[in-house]
């Protein structure tokens, strides 16, 4: 088991808590080199995570703002 894909799991999960605590609803990741992004499917807000040894480090529209489209209705 990489420690490295166990920790970019984690940094996508967080993220993706934290941009749904914001009303957004994540589509689909995509996976770059050293980093992970996937955006919102209502308003396109983007969220990334940066896969680090050193300091992983998420960032984006997803995890400042609300979501524009969202209705704040819980998924689950
Ligand atoms: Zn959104």
């Amino acid at each position: 088991m990489s420690s490295i894909a166990g920790q970019l799991a984690a940094l996508k999960r967080i993220a993706e808590f934290s941009a749904r605590l914001r009303g957004h609803e994540l589509g689909e990741w995509h996976t770059g080199e050293g980093f992970a992004q996937a955006s919102c499917i209502r308003c396109r807000a983007e969220l990334r995570v940066y896969h680090s040894v050193i300091q992983p480090e998420m960032d984006g529209t997803a995890l400042e703002s609300l979501c524009s489209k969202g209705d704040v209705e819980r998924a689950a």
